[in-house]
Parts: structure tokens; C-alpha cells; sequence
């Protein structure tokens, strides 16, 4: 039971405790007041009836005496009907002394005397009634006693309105506590609700901004500036909380930005990688099927890049592919996309595309942008490209084969020569297939003898006598017979077997020199074709003084033909290694002489004593005037830096003429002879000889 209401009692609010304190109190302090109040109040209302009683048995003992003493019982009776005015005297009875009743007053209420009950004066109270007795007295003597007994109902009734008055303050003070307790609400437990309802708040919301003011300095004000701190001290903490996580998150957002950037852009040139290529192009495939127009894809190679890369290193050759970058994205559209498929690979996605002759024109652009020299550091590059195009839906419906005739007809844009376009064509396949077939069996060709070299003699023009000749690879193929240099020396290229097949070309025609000359044959001057990837190899001087002492041949029994276009690319490098060639007294020649990028400034300072004039101009002579200009201004040029010059691809007796009239040095071309076998030339030399 006490168990279950100290339970109860735990369970109501702070505020029902503080109003059953206050009332407990109250009730506590009424009931003892009124205990109090109540015993003071009887006891003097008692003593005053007894004094009052007192005072009426001495007048009646007065007034009595004499009836005593003469007996006479009807003037006592008299006496006792004085009573009569007091309406609480129930009955009174005059004794002699004998105890005999002397005379006797009944009031109205019938009381029953229960006579002789105290032998002694005095005031007796019972629960109902009131009795006095008191002994008359005369010279000393007891001559009779009085009773009275009266009745207590005016005592009862006090007690009554007592309790009435009790019950009244008792509710008005249950009144005043409940009113005192809201108002201690105030102080007590409003403060106390109040943080609880700021820690429903805190809890439910997690938030920490809201404060309860401090308007006191007792122990609730403490307490409430003390919880106001802690939510300081969380707010701040929370703060940080917050601003950690933002941090975190922030860096979380960046690392996946910069993992995405990873994983779709490329780390060089910030260009989107092949993934994100593939994406895009399947996407402008769906987006190019809806609305049924065409994609283009354009597939881009640096021609040369390998070269430089090799030999200025990969720190130029990485500056080199942003610098292209940057300029491909320059100039295409905004909705085109171009992407690095990787090394000096590019791609460009062209959509919405109104006429045909647009992709050509985009094609055309892509190229003359990278015709200007790059310059990285103090070096000025020259680089072009070959692009190779593929259509949707013509070519391929998926990106991978799109981008996969693109790449092969690039390849077929290379064939063509330095920045060249090629759309892909059906058959462009088996020709892809084929030059992978070239390489494999490249790599096999000159362990199994395969190569030989043809010399193709070279004329002086004024004497029509042979003067030197040019050593040309051939390569015959066992299944594929004879395949042409033009097709497979840009694959020995591409594959790295350049170097070998050059050091191969230089002792053949080394060795075929002596085998001449100790024949009988009087030293002739054999050209070799290298290229700029072989001829940067440091060690190409090296190898070729190393061959000239094993054939024990003079330099001038040698010279080195480089293209034009490898002259201007790498300059530093290949002036160093011609410089050395020099030291080595070999002759060095510029081949295809205008059909690259010239540097008349390169001309000047590197160590060259041929110039071949590129056949292309040869074949024009007669024909077209710009030619003819270009051919001439070349002798003209040849000769004011010391230089001998060649004309090469020479036909027709017109061009003939042509050459020397303008007084072009020496001659090769069919107009002479084409490329020979060794012993072919052997014979004309003997001619010569004979001649
Ligand atoms: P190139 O060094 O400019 O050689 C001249 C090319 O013109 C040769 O083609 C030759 O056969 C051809 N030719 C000569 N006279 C005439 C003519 O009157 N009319 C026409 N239309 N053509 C003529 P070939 O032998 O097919 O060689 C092509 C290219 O392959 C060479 O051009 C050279 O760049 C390269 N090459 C040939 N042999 C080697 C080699 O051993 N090493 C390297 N690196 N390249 C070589
Ligand atoms: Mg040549
Ligand atoms: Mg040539």
C-alpha cells in the first residue's frame, strides 16, 4: 500500500507535489491551530459559565437563607423561578440540610436529576449537561445546598460554528494554497517545466539555439544558466560537429570530382579519356538514331610524335600533346567532343553535321590548326596529323566500330603522307588486317633474308656520267612478292624496327661498295636513306665510321639522306648528330627538299652538302609555272649556300631541258635508268668505264 503511493506519488508532476506539500502543510498547521485554538476556547468558555453559575448560586444562597430559616419553602421556590429568564437552566433544586428537597425549578425541558451525584461544591460538566452545587452557609453553619444543572447546548453550538469557522478557513486556506502554489509556479516549477521542455525540444529537434533567460540568482537560476551552458558548450561543439562534417563532405565531393575527373578526363591534357568518349559516342549514336542523323567520328595521329617523344623527351613531348590539345579543342564547335585515346592519339566527335562537305571542312581545319610551329621551351616542333573518318550509320551502327574504321582509315590518311584525310572505305578492313600481317611478318624479314637493295644511279647533268647512286630497299615478300618501301618503311617505323633495317641497309651498301671497288670498279658515292627516328639514335655516326673502317672506305664512298621534314622537327638533336656525321667526313643530303616544312633558317646552319629536290616538283616541270618557279629558286638556293643539287623522279627529256637550263647539279630518274641490282649497276659502270 505504501509501497504502491510512494509509487504514485513519485509519478505525478512537480507541480501536484508542490500543491500537495502546500496543502499537506497547511492542513497540518490548520488542524493544530484549531486543536489549539479549540481546547483555549472551551476551557474559558467553561470557566466563564462557571463564574457566571458562580455568581447566580450566590444570589440564590442569598436570597434562600432566610426561607431556610424560617422554613418557608414558597419564597424559595420564588427564588429558583428567577431561573426562569435563563433559558440553559434545565433544573435547580434548594436542599436542607437534611438533603430533603426544599424547593425545586423545572425549566421547560423535561430533565431528569440524577440527584445526589456530587456530595461537594463545584462545577461539573458531563456530556450533555452542566451541574453546580453549591452549600448555603449561615454564621458558619450549613443550612441546606443548591443543584443546578443547566444545559451545554451553548457550548455545542460554539463548537459548532467552531467547526464551521474550521471547515470555512480550511477550504479558503486550500484555496489560498492552490493559488499559492500557481503562483510558486513562478519561482518553483514553471522554471523546472521550462527546461524540460527545452530538453524535448534540444532532443527532438537537435537543435541548440534556444536559451531560457536567467532572472534569479537561487539554486533554479543556477541550475538554469548551467544547463544554458551546457547547450553552450553542445552548440559549440555541434558547431564544430558541423563544420567538420562540411569540411569532410566537401572533401568527400572533391575526391569523388577529382576520382570522376579520373576516371573520365585524361590527367595530361584534361581532355575526356576513352571512357568517357565511348560514353559520349554512344550517346550522340542513340540521340544521332532518334533523330536520324549522322555522327562522324574523326580518328587523329601525330605524325611523328613518336620521334620526338624518343628523343627531346617525354617532358617536351607531354607539353607538346597539351599544346595540340588545346588547339583541337580551339577549333571545333562546342557540341563537338574532342577526347585523347591515348599516346599522340586523338578523337573527335562530330554531331549534327547539315551538309556533307562540312566534315571535310572540319577535317581540313583540324590539320592547318597544327601547321603552325609548337613552341616548347626553346624548342620550335613541327607536328601534323592524318585524320581518318568513319560515318554513322554508314560505316558502323556502335562506337567501337566506328572508332575502329576511323583509326583504320587514318592509317590509310598516312599512306597518303603527313597531314592527309581519309574517309573509310569497305575494303579499308582487309588493307588494316594486311598491314598488321606487314608488321608481324617485318619483324621475321630480315633473319630470313628477305631485303635486298636496288641502286638507282645518279648523273651529273652536264656529263651524263655517273656520279653516285641511291641504295633502295626492297622487300620480297614470300607470299606477297615485292612490297614497296613507301608501304612498309612507315610501318618499320611505327613498329621500332626502323633502326635495324637502317643498320642492315648501311652495311649491305657497304659491303656491295667494297665488293665494287674490289672489283675494280673506281670509288662510287652511295646514298642511304635514313630515317629522323634512326637518325637521332646517338650512335649512328659511331656505327657508320665503325662500318666505314670495317669495309676500309673513304666517308665520301657515303652519304646519308634524311627527308626534309625530319631536318625541321628535332633540330637540336639531329644538328649534333649531322655535325658528328660531318667530323666523320660522310656527305649528308636534304631529301624530298619542299615537300615539308621549310626552315630556310635550319638550312643555313646545318652541315649539308646535298639538296634532292622532291620528285613531286620534278613531275610538275613544263607543266605548272609555280613548279617550275619553286625548282629553280631551289638550284639557286642549293648553290648560294655551297650546296650540290639533285633532282630526283626525273622523266622526260622537258625536264631534262628544264634542269639544265636552271643548272641542277646531278640527276636521278628513269630519264637515266631506274633502281638496278647491284650487278646491274655494275655493268653501266663498266659502260662507263668502257666509255
Ligand atoms: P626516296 O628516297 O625519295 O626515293 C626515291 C623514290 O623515287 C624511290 O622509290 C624511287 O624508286 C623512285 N623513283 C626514282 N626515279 C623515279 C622516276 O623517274 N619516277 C618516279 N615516279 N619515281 C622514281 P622507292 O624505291 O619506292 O622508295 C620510296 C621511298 O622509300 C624513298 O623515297 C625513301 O624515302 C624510302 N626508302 C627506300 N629505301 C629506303 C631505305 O633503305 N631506308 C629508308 N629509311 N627509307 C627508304
Ligand atoms: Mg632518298
Ligand atoms: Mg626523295
Amino acid at each position: 500500500m505504501i509501497k504502491h503511493l510512494i509509487q504514485s506519488f513519485r509519478a505525478i508532476s512537480f507541480s501536484q507535489k508542490q500543491l500537495l506539500f502546500i496543502l499537506t502543510i497547511n492542513a497540518v498547521c490548520l488542524a493544530l491551530a484549531s486543536g489549539l485554538f479549540f481546547s483555549t476556547n472551551v476551557a474559558s468558555y467553561k470557566a466563564n459559565m462557571q463564574k457566571s453559575m458562580a455568581g447566580k448560586l450566590r444570589l440564590v444562597e442569598a436570597s434562600s437563607v432566610s426561607a431556610l430559616l424560617f422554613h418557608d419553602q414558597e419564597a424559595a421556590t420564588t427564588i429558583l423561578s428567577a431561573f426562569r429568564a435563563d433559558s440553559s437552566v434545565y433544573h435547580a433544586t434548594i436542599y436542607d440540610r437534611d438533603h430533603a428537597v426544599f424547593a425545586q425549578y423545572q425549566g421547560e425541558n423535561r430533565f431528569q436529576v440524577d440527584a445526589h451525584k456530587h456530595e461537594r461544591d463545584g462545577f461539573y460538566f458531563f456530556d450533555d449537561y452542566f451541574e453546580a452545587r453549591h452549600t448555603i452557609v449561615f454564621e458558619g453553619e450549613n443550612i441546606g445546598f443548591i443543584h443546578v444543572y443547566s444545559s451545554l447546548q451553548e457550548i455545542d453550538s460554539n463548537i459548532q460554528s467552531f467547526w464551521y469557522v474550521v471547515l470555512g478557513v480550511f477550504f479558503v486556506s486550500l484555496l489560498l494554497a492552490y493559488l499559492l502554489s500557481m503562483y510558486m509556479q513562478r519561482f518553483l516549477s514553471r522554471p523546472i517545466t521550462e527546461l524540460v521542455d527545452l530538453s524535448h525540444y534540444v532532443s527532438s529537434h537537435s537543435a541548440y539555439d534556444r536559451r531560457i533567460n536567467v532572472r534569479r540568482q537561487d539554486e533554479i537560476g543556477t541550475l538554469i544558466s548551467a544547463f544554458n551552458k551546457m547547450l553552450d558548450a553542445i552548440e559549440d561543439r555541434e558547431k564544430r560537429l558541423t563544420e567538420y562534417n562540411e569540411m569532410m563532405e566537401e572533401l568527400v565531393s572533391q575526391r569523388t570530382r577529382e576520382l570522376k575527373k579520373k576516371a573520365n578526363y585524361d590527367a595530361l591534357t584534361q581532355l575526356p579519356n576513352r571512357n568517357l568518349l565511348l560514353d559520349h559516342l554512344e550517346r550522340s549514336i542513340r540521340l544521332a538514331a532518334h533523330r536520324n542523323s549522322p555522327v562522324h567520328v574523326m580518328f587523329l595521329d601525330l605524325d611523328r610524335f613518336k620521334i620526338i617523344n624518343d628523343n627531346l623527351g617525354h617532358s617536351i613531348g607531354d607539353k607538346l600533346l597539351e599544346m595540340v590539345a588545346s588547339r583541337l579543342s580551339s577549333i571545333v564547335r562546342k557540341v563537338d567532343l574532342v577526347a585523347r585515346w591515348g599516346g599522340d592519339e586523338f578523337v573527335i566527335v562530330i554531331e549534327s553535321i547539315k551538309k556533307p562537305e562540312d566534315v571535310v571542312t572540319i577535317a581540313s581545319n583540324v590539320i592547318n590548326s597544327l601547321q603552325d610551329p609548337f613552341a616548347v621551351g626553346e624548342n620550335l616542333l613541327h607536328v601534323s596529323t592524318c585524320v581518318g573518318i568513319s560515318r554513322y550509320p554508314e560505316d558502323g551502327t556502335d562506337g567501337d566500330t566506328l572508332l575502329r574504321h576511323a583509326d583504320m582509315s587514318m592509317y590509310e590518311a598516312k599512306r597518303q603522307g603527313a597531314g592527309r584525310f581519309s574517309f573509310f572505305e569497305s575494303d579499308m578492313q582487309q588493307r588494316s588486317i594486311e598491314r598488321m600481317q606487314i608488321e608481324v611478318d617485318l619483324r621475321t624479314a630480315l633473319e630470313q633474308g628477305q631485303f635486298h637493295l636496288v641502286y638507282q644511279p645518279k648523273y651529273h647533268l652536264q656529263q651524263s656520267t655517273i656520279v653516285g647512286a641511291e641504295a633502295l630497299l626492297r622487300w620480297n615478300h614470300p607470299q606477297k612478292g615485292e612490297i614497296s618501301p613507301s608501304v612498309f618503311i612507315p610501318i618499320a617505323e611505327e613498329a621500332g624496327l626502323i633502326k635495324q633495317v637502317g643498320l642492315w641497309v648501311l652495311e649491305e651498301v657497304c659491303r656491295q661498295n667494297r665488293a665494287w671497288q674490289l672489283a675494280g670498279y673506281p670509288p662510287l658515292c652511295v646514298a642511304v636513306n635514313i630515317s629522323a627516328s634512326h637518325i637521332i639514335s646517338k650512335n649512328l655516326p659511331k656505327a657508320v665510321a665503325a662500318l666505314l673502317e670495317k669495309y676500309q672506305l673513304s666517308a665520301d664512298c657515303l652519304e646519308i639522306e634524311i627527308t626534309e621534314n625530319s631536318l625541321i622537327e628535332i633540330s637540336d638533336e639531329i644538328f649534333e648528330v649531322l655535325t658528328e656525321l660531318r667530323k666523320h667526313q660522310v656527305r649528308v643530303a636534304i631529301d624530298d627538299f619542299g615537300a615539308g616544312f621549310s626552315c630556310l633558317r635550319y638550312l643555313c646552319e646545318f652541315p649539308v652538302d646535298t639538296l634532292k629536290i622532291d620528285g613531286s616538283f620534278v613531275e610538275g616541270l613544263c607543266q605548272n609555272k609555280s613548279h617550275d618557279g619553286v625548282v629553280r629558286s631551289t638550284v639557286a638556293l642549293g648553290h648560294s649556300l655551297g650546296m650540290q643539287v639533285v633532282a630526283e623522279c626525273v622523266e622526260t627529256r622537258q625536264q631534262f631541258d628544264f634542269l639544265q637550263q636552271v643548272g641542277c647539279d646531278i640527276l636521278q630518274g628513269y630519264f637515266y635508268s631506274e633502281p638496278l641490282s647491284a650487278d646491274q649497276l655494275a655493268v653501266k659502270l663498266n659502260n662507263a668505264l668502257d666509255a
